[in-house]
């Protein structure tokens, strides 16, 4: 495989920016990521010229692959042509907002921003402002994005920082318990109950492997906010218009959270964030109420476009029977695979994501310890690059989830399921 522009590349983005890159993940490729010249359905096409079939697919955004249908492009190049942005408002967010308020029961009120990580900040300070209270709980081995509240580990008990530049004094206000442990969430809420503003969490753990809550737990999550008084958030920002369809995964658990952060997807592949829930919450952000947001990108006019056109399009064709049926395809065909080949491995996933884990035991994992004591570095070390060679692209590491897209054919699985086999 010719990889010569790729490594010249990857030596200019060395010298010019820090480890090469935009952002962390994109580096874990060793000795180099391959350059994307150019995307295909479900493929890219790499700066040597080089094909493979895209699991990654922009790291979620993508639903509908690389091809925009007509009506998309069509109207996201008329936005573009029509000049970038103004600076006040358009009838096009209006649009995306009322399409959101129509298909996700929990949200009246939505505030677009421009990353899932914006909108878990602001969903943090909003939760902050609307209770007066400070704390937060995440689970252990969520991923909230790059921001001061979430970028801790440890326990309930010694919460800590996750990365240099997070001041200890930041990290006390967040409290990390296990997924799908009930006990832990009682015992935080015993003693930090009055001052607990949120708890915030992915309704399946989506960067950690792919995790699924145990019956139950999202209800019990519901059950115990609001006994005391705190906002429980779902973080969508993965899930959001792709497991559960347009209702998202809170139709799917039928569990209605207070707010929920969006990403990804509602921007159809542009930079997005969004804060959505019960109005009386959401009406605390300013200028309606004195929680402060704001930025000179939001509900930018061509990523509006981007995500309303692509939720119309999968409203109005069969957007999610294609890829749930392609997850379905893949997990099944994996599920054989694995049992043959090592049955100690795992295949996790529903709705379009999946991922086969490198568990040590056959089990699924619970909860973030369980995946963080599977083979992590053998599929860095090994299995990616074999996976890669044979041109299918996988998530960079054991952690990050799979996507499918609407560009994606059963020629796809068919050979990423050979693949598998050959690397395995
Ligand atoms: N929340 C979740 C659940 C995510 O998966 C991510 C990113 N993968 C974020 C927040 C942060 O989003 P962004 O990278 O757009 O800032």
């Amino acid at each position: 495989m010719n990889e010569d522009n790729s490594r010249e590349l990857y030596d200019r983005a060395l010298s010019v920016m820090p480890g090469g890159v935009n952002s962390a993940v994109r580096a874990a490729i060793e000795p180099y990521p391959f350059f994307v010249q150019k995307g295909d359905g479900g493929h890219v096409i790499d700066a040597d010229g080089n094909r493979y079939v895209d699991w990654v697919l922009g790291l979620g955004p993508l639903l509908l692959g690389h091809d925009l249908p007509e009506p998309v492009q069509a109207r996201i190049q008329r936005k573009a042509s029509e000049g970038p942005m103004y600076g006040t408002p358009t009838e096009i967010e209006v649009d995306l907002a009322e399409f959101v308020v129509r298909h996700v029961p929990s949200v009246e009120k939505i505030r677009f921003v421009n990353s899932g990580t914006e909108a878990t900040t602001s969903a943090v300070r909003l939760a902050r402002g609307y209770t007066g209270r400070n704390k937060i709980v995440v689970n252990q081995g969520g991923y909230h994005g790059a921001q001061e509240s979430t970028l801790v580990e440890g326990d309930a008990e010694n919460p800590r920082p996750s990365s240099a530049g997070v001041p200890q004094s930041f990290a006390e206000h967040t409290l990390p318990v296990p997924f799908n442990d009930e006990e832990a969430v009682r015992e935080v809420f015993e003693e930090h109950g009055d001052d607990i503003a949120a708890v915030l969490t992915e309704p399946i753990l989506g960067n950690y492997g792919i995790v699924q809550p145990e019956d139950g737990y999202h209800e019990f999550l519901r059950d115990i906010t609001a006994e005391h008084g705190s906002l429980l958030i779902f973080d969508e920002v993965i899930t959001g218009f792709r497991v559960g369809g347009l209702g998202c995964a809170q139709s799917e658990f039928g569990v209605t959270p207070d707010l929920t952060t969006f990403g990804k997807i509602i921007g159809g592949g542009f930079p997005v964030g969004a804060i959505g829930g019960r109005a009386e919450i959401v009406e605390n952000f300013t200028p309606s109420g004195d929680v402060f947001q704001a930025g000179t990108f939001s509900g930018h006019p061509v990523t509006m476009a981007a995500g309303l056109e692509t939720l119309k399009f999968a409203a109005e064709n069969d957007v999610y029977d294609h890829v749930n049926g392609i997850g379905e395809q893949l997990r099944t065909g994996l599920e054989e695979i694995v049992a043959e080949q090592a049955p100690e491995y795992t295949v996790a996933g529903t709705d379009s994501m999946f991922k086969v884990i490198f568990t040590r035991d056959g089990e699924a994992p619970k909860n973030a310890a369980d995946v963080k004591n599977a083979e992590t570095d053998r599929w860095r070390r090994i299995f990616w690059g074999k996976m890669k060679e044979q041109g299918v692209f996988l998530s960079q590491n054991q952690f990050e989830c799979q996507f499918v897209s609407y560009g994606h054919t059963e020629e796809d699985v068919e050979r990423t399921l050979e693949a598998y086999k050959e690397a395995l």
